[in-house]
């Protein structure tokens, strides 16, 4: 059978048992498992706010929003990303008409803090860092450049579910961290995600707007009737954002499981280091000392990915890459030329398989497989 890079492990009794719950009780929307899932997850990273999105992707919109309308930002003001991630990174911010200004990577495949420096102008309002595949990479340097150069931080977490630096869950010194959700991430649901303020006026506010604008509080406040159910106000113009509860109870059963998960994970890189160790045509993507990934992807970069990629396929096993270039899209490319190093690792990386039900043996053969592609398309 072909070894597929992802594919969710779901425990579907457990899964089956929680959505039972929503569906008996009628209430498969905002609210209940929604409201479970926040406390977990708090519980979880320690982190003091948290508000379950139907993705990451809105999510990273919300907090560009957000900002925007706080600090009045205006339209063409810039936030420094990455070329090297998926596009909801970048498009969030062409949702809210800021201006990306791509920033180059260093070998973690992150953001590397001297490019970010070099990229501010008198127009930089704000950082989004991409911990890629559950890499810290140097962002605790990108907190403090943000600090001292007055930068809003914001973490796209979208791959470190479970990710700790120093001990600490991440998400803790940016100024809002989005995770995801989504069905093929290390904790999966089908799509939602996390959007994490440090402080509670964001949290009220991201509330607010994931909802249309619906001043809920307003109303429990004033009128503790359900008759007055009608009786709320809209100050801001909100979006539908917020999560349901069928997606928070299969999140809850995947956050039961995350760190024994991600430990599975931690196992299987060292199985790839260990076979793939000494070989100088085969380059692992390292991880940050501090860093305990959580693993999402385990990265490698070869000089002729494309060819061994396909030949790859032929020994049925189906790598993938994280990520393309996004200046090389048509929507980004006035950027093209601006990230050599992102350029670069963009034809050279390789995501391997990672998840639960790849073996010691799966990795054994994977690694055989690729050395030995590797030396056909060398020699
Ligand atoms: C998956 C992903 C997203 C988007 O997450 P969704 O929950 O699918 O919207 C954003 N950024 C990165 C780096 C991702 O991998």
């Amino acid at each position: 059978m072909a070894i597929q890079l992802f594919v969710p492990h779901f425990r579907i009794n457990e899964c089956l048992e929680e959505i039972r719950e929503c569906l008996e009780k009628g209430w498969t929307g905002l609210g209940f498992k929604t409201i479970e899932m926040e406390n977990k997850w708090k519980e979880y990273t320690g982190l003091p706010h948290a508000h379950f999105l139907s993705s990451n992707t809105v999510g990273l919109h919300l907090a560009l929003h957000m900002f925007k309308t706080e600090f009045g930002w205006v339209d063409g003001d810039e936030v420094i990303s990455t070329p090297l991630t998926f596009v909801s990174t970048n498009h969030a911010i062409v949702y809210t008409n800021l201006l990306p200004v791509f920033a180059d990577i260093d070998e973690s495949l992150c953001l590397s803090p001297e490019n970010i420096e070099q990229k501010i102008t008198s127009r930089t309002r704000a950082v989004i860092f991409v911990g890629i595949g559950g890499n810290t990479g140097r962002y605790p340097e990108v907190v403090k450049l943000c600090k001292d150069r007055g930068l809003m931080l914001i973490l796209d977490a979208a791959h470190m579910a479970g990710t700790r630096l120093n001990g600490k869950h991440v998400g803790h010194d940016a100024d809002c961290t989005v995770f995801s959700f989504q069905a093929v991430k290390n904790l999966a649901t089908a799509d939602s995600g996390m959007i994490c303020f440090p402080d509670q006026a964001r949290d009220e506010r991201v509330r607010k707007l994931t909802w249309l604008g619906i001043n809920k509080d307003t109303y429990s406040r004033t009128y503790t009737q359900s008759s007055y159910k009608w009786m709320y106000d809209v100050d801001e113009i909100g979006f539908k954002y917020h999560g349901n509860s069928i997606m928070a109870a299969i999140g809850l059963v995947s956050l039961r499981y995350l760190d024994r998960d991600n430990a599975y994970r931690r196992q299987l890189v060292k199985w790839y280091q260990n076979c793939l160790a000494n070989n100088e045509l085969i380059r692992i993507v390292p991880i940050a000392n501090e860093c305990e990934s959580s693993c999402h992807l385990f990265q490698i970069r070869v000089s002729n990915r494309d060819e061994i990629l396909m030949a790859l396929n032929e020994y049925e096993i189906s790598p993938g890459v994280h990520y393309r270039d996004n200046t090389e899209y048509r929507l980004y490319n006035q950027a093209a030329g601006t990230c050599p190093k992102a350029h670069l690792a963009s034809k050279e990386i390789l995501s391997l398989p990672m998840h639960m039900s790849i073996t010691e043996r799966d990795v054994q053969t994977i690694a055989d497989a690729l050395k030995e592609v590797i030396k056909s398309k060398a020699g």
